[in-house]
């Protein structure tokens, strides 16, 4: 099924990382009626984009989601309060209730007769006793049963992607599954307690070559791991999953597994330095080891994230940089060399 350039499309979190670049993305390809949706007052938004209904709504309310939701031909659910391993951690209750997001969207998807609504799970869902060691089999879709994820965040996750899956079995609302596996690049949180690992080594290495310390704490012994996905690949991905007839989850995630230390080793190559590490062995660290198993969305959709590790840091630590080097015009600027 596709949708047609005069169609509108809802895209939710639109003031965040994946759903600003999806906006754009969506825009390039036509999309000519398209309408975004954050919590966050637009000064706050990553990207915003003129010809686009920018709106902001709490979709925690069932009357917001229907005022989003509203004429829309096909909807994209990528709001969540959300964070990385720090936020996550420390915020459960605050993660369980974007429960009240995606199911008031399912909801007002099905009254206003939505064709296609997405949802964005997460690789959290996978259970923790397949993560414990670091050189692991990568994670098959089937290994998020029996249930054991990721405590909060994860079981959120876990329960709207089964009331995406009733939804579309009961009402026939057609729902759409990725689980996204670390998700970076420009244009996301880089401070502030919700960054994730990729990020959060950048403004590290940078902050620490700007204030002269030399010196890099890291969280754990550095030597979990996981898999990257630069957000060209997600978006692709995204799209390409929400055009087929694939109903149960999928992986989108890189397969090309790497330690938190060898994440460092090409962020120092890319700043051209070389810092002494402090691990941080009381920091959260998630679990141990977690990669993607890509054989099933090559078998569904022919095709699986390749973009190379090295070239989106590349691109991640430049908008990074340039973001604290902007001579303080960006307010953060202060609480990122900090
Ligand atoms: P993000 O935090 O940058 O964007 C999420 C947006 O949702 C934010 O702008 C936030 O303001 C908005 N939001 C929160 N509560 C809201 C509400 N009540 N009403 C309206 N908007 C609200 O996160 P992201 O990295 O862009 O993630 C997008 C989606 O992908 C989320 O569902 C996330 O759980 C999922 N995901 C992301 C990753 C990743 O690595 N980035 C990995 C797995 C899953």
């Amino acid at each position: 099924m596709q949708a047609n350039n005069d169609d509108t499309l809802l895209v939710t979190g639109a003031g965040g990382f994946i759903g600003g670049h999806l906006v754009q993305n969506l825009r390039s390809q036509g999309f000519s009626k398209i309408r975004a949706v954050d919590i966050k007052q637009l000064s706050e938004w990553y990207q915003k984009f003129d010809g686009v209904e920018n709106l902001v709504l709490d979709l925690r309310r069932r009357e917001a989601a229907d005022k989003a939701m509203e004429g829309a031909r096909w909807a994209f659910n990528l709001a969540c309060d959300m964070g990385g391993m720090g936020f996550i951690e420390t915020h459960k209750a605050e993660c369980m209730l974007s429960v009240l997001i995606n199911t008031h969207l399912l909801i007002a998807a099905r009254q206003a007769r939505v064709q296609r609504m997405f949802y964005a799970s997460s690789a959290c869902v996978y259970a923790a006793d397949k993560q414990l060691v670091a050189d692991l089999a990568p994670l098959k879709e089937s290994d998020a049963y029996p249930a054991m994820p990721e405590d909060g965040y994860g079981w959120e996750k876990l329960f709207s992607e089964r009331m995406c899956r009733h939804f579309r079995e009961d009402y026939g609302v057609e729902t759409r599954i990725a689980r996204y596996h670390n998700i970076y690049g420009p244009l996301g949180t880089y401070d502030g307690g919700r960054e994730k690992a990729p990020a959060a080594i950048c403004r590290k290495v940078i902050a620490a070559q700007l204030s002269g310390s030399n010196e890099i704490e890291i969280w754990g012994d550095g030597e979990q791991t996981r898999s990257f996905t630069f957000i060209d690949d997600c978006l692709y991905g995204t799209q390409l999953l929400m055009r087929s007839d694939c109903v149960d989850p999928l992986n989108i995630g890189s397969s090309e597994m790497v330690s938190i230390n060898r994440l460092v080793d090409i962020t120092e190559k890319i700043a051209g330095t070389h810092l002494k590490r402090r691990y941080n062995l009381s920091a959260p660290k998630g679990v141990r080891g977690r990669n993607s198993d890509n054989s099933r969305i090559t078998a569904e959709l022919g095709w699986a994230p390749s973009f190379p590790l090295e070239a989106g840091m590349e691109r991640t630590y430049a908008w990074i940089h340039d973001k604290m080097t902007s001579g303080g015009k960006d307010r953060r600027f202060a609480e990122a060399i900090a």
